[in-house]
């Protein structure tokens, strides 16, 4: 009933434009307890009773959400900024997990493209972007300006994100990687004091064994992140859950697990091979390891005294594939490198290709430059460092920047030079590894590519808008559940067997979403579709909160999931773009209810998976 009455409060003031200023509106009963457990780079299709016995358990108990969608690009920050806000990214500006700023940031080693997984640069990104980089108020921080209690714990990056302006740790408890050291967000002596008391470190342990990636020539990791996140579990069950308890308020929380995400990247069982790929037994262990996790968390709430009064959401940010290094089209991938198998794609292989290209056919010459190497010029037979690239003959003055991500990437012009731009759609569509081109409305229509309006990522941005999004081809490696095998090309340092995202293809776009608790229907399974966008509004919703908004790229609240009510009508499209010159054209894949879309695949129908080949 909740929902309900506060849909019809916001719906009013969306239609008469206007928002309210404050936090919270009024409300006559308490709101529940809200905790979001975001499960990074849990497939939707994954869960079991076998492979994630608690998460299987919650999912057949509660609510289940099986047409569930993560935002594309299909990455860890972008997702972390939709579900913290309840916005798109063409209003978050957080388009993938390295975006370029324009401006060199100094805590990323004075790179134009940093890192966004990490405390010290979402600060100077703050600095750089007006004071908030993703130019929306987070949940979090409207919860505690109501008078919440609030607390982040987990991963690096997206656990900040969700209250990225509280930097002090007192308004609310954030403890990530960085804990306890040079740059991390700093804990109370309240906090401190407790965690000693629990016999826990103030210093979150590393990862370990389950940080190393391994090379072309060694296997990565056989390890689940098992130490790192005992401590973020333990640390949330037995100090921030009762800190939050004794504070007699209700409290909203976010606990971010990387696993099984940074073991699906890392992991060794597959070494330059596609199979096992991400399906290993270290992957296995991973998934296992958040779950048992969950499995704590609803305990500890049972031991509390919380369980009826906490509603719980589980999500997981992207799907996950397993990478492929293959291309017959690449120039890239005919040169020799210390570091790559002969014949593979190296990091940077799009920046190397198009220069090339660019080259070759409009006698562009465009040195390229390493901004993760103090914008050191390229020499012969070197690839980026870690993909990105500065094009152009001055690199504090790039003509085109390449934000190497993994399963797609973004390309910036910041000219907004219409005729390079014609020139580089070109060359990417002559190279079988990309799947789908799409292009900032404000650079025109190019046939072939359909428009960055269409995919939610034009809109009220602070960072610059990406001039093209790149998405990289991905296939079945052929199993019963295609998204449990999705392999992809991916621009990324780790090598072929090891695991990325952050395409469009249905692998990583199908996420798992579920959700337990008295606001939540129980055994429901819901056939409409629902994004993590839509789980932003969603927990406003639960929490009675109707934060600004400048941007108007808004999700829906998930209504039908309350006792009584019904799932809305969806609609199911196909919006195909003019035939480029060679015949391709972008296609995408999604379903709408109301102004709210939501985006299944996209890309050159027969190269991503989730499109029909022959449409
Ligand atoms: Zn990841």
């Amino acid at each position: 009933m909740r929902l309900v009455r506060w849909l019809v409060t916001t719906t009013l003031c969306v239609v008469a434009g206007t928002s309210n200023a404050g936090a919270a509106s009024p409300r006559r009963d308490a709101p529940h307890n809200v905790i979001l457990v975001v499960i990074d780079g849990l497939r939707g299709r994954i869960v079991t009773p076998e492979t994630a016995p608690e998460i299987a358990k919650l999912r057949d108990a509660g609510s289940y959400f099986p047409n569930s969608h993560s935002v594309f690009p299909t990455f860890t920050t972008a997702n972390a900024s939709a579900l913290a806000t309840g916005h798109q990214l063409g209003d978050t500006g957080d388009f993938s997990n390295t975006i370029y700023t324009a401006r060199p940031i100094t805590s990323a080693g004075s790179s134009v493209t940093p890192f966004l997984e990490n405390d010290s640069v979402l600060g100077e990104l703050d600095a750089t972007f007006g004071g908030n980089y993703l130019d929306e108020m987070t949940v979090l921080e409207a919860a505690r300006r109501a008078g919440y209690g609030t607390a982040a714990i987990g991963k690096l990056g997206p656990a900040l994100i969700q209250d990225h302006l509280a930097r002090d740790g007192a308004t609310t408890i954030v403890l990530d990687d960085t804990t306890g050291q040079d740059g991390g967000i700093p804990i109370t002596t309240d906090i401190a004091a407790k965690l000693t008391a629990a016999g826990l470190p103030l210093a979150t342990p590393s990862r370990g064994a389950n940080g190393k990636s391994g090379d072309f020539r060694t296997p990565g990791t056989t390890s689940a992140n098992v130490a790192q996140q005992d401590f973020f579990i333990d640390a949330t069950t037995r100090v921030v859950l009762p800190t939050l308890k004794a504070r007699n308020h209700p409290f909203a929380m976010v606990f971010w697990s990387r696993d099984p995400d940074g073991t699906q990247h890392n992991q060794g069982d597959s070494l330059n091979r596609l199979t096992p790929g991400i399906n290993g037994p270290s992957t296995f262990a991973a998934i296992r390891n958040a779950d048992g996790d969950l499995g704590k968390l609803r305990a500890a709430l049972g031991r509390l005294g919380l369980a009826a009064t906490t509603d719980i959401i589980v999500t997981s940010d992207h799907g996950f594939s397993t990478i492929s290094k293959q291309s017959g089209s690449s120039p890239a991938a005919k040169q020799t490198y210390a570091d790559v198998p002969p014949g593979f794609l190296p990091p940077g292989f799009l920046a190397l290709d198009l220069a090339k290209a660019l080259d070759l056919a409009k006698a562009l010459d465009l040195p390229i430059f390493d901004p993760e190497a103090h914008d050191s010029r390229l020499v012969e037979g070197a690839h980026p460092s870690r993909g990105n690239a500065l094009l152009g003959p001055d690199p504090t003055h790039p003509r085109l920047v390449v934000a190497a991500n993994g399963g797609s990437d973004l390309l910036y012009l910041p000219t907004h030079d219409r005729g390079l731009a014609a020139s580089t759609i070109e060359a990417l569509l002559a190279q079988d590894y990309v799947s789908g081109i799409f292009v900032d409305d404000a650079l025109g229509a190019f046939p072939g590519t359909l428009p960055l309006s269409a995919i939610n990522l034009k809109g009220h941005a602070a960072t610059p808008t990406p001039s093209i999004v790149v998405n990289f081809r991905s296939a079945s490696s052929g199993c019963a559940t295609p998204t449990n095998c999705q392999v992809e090309v991916a621009d990324s340092n780790l090598q072929q067997g090891q695991g990325m995202h952050g395409s469009f293809g249905r692998g990583d776009t199908q996420n798992f979403t579920a959700a337990v608790g008295p606001d939540f229907r129980n055994r429901f399974v819901d056939p409409a579709p629902v994004s993590n966008v839509d789980l932003g509004r969603t927990m406003l919703a639960l929490l009675g909160l109707t934060p600004p908004s400048r941007g108007v790229l808004t999700g829906r609240v998930i209504q039908e999931a309350t006792p009584g009510q019904k799932s809305p009508a969806s609609r199911s499209q196909i919006l195909r773009s003019k035939p480029a010159a060679n015949g391709l054209r972008t296609v995408l894949r999604y379903q709408q209810i109301g102004p709210v879309r939501y985006l299944d695949a996209g890309g050159f129908p027969g190269r991503t998976l989730g499109l029909d080949p022959a449409r």
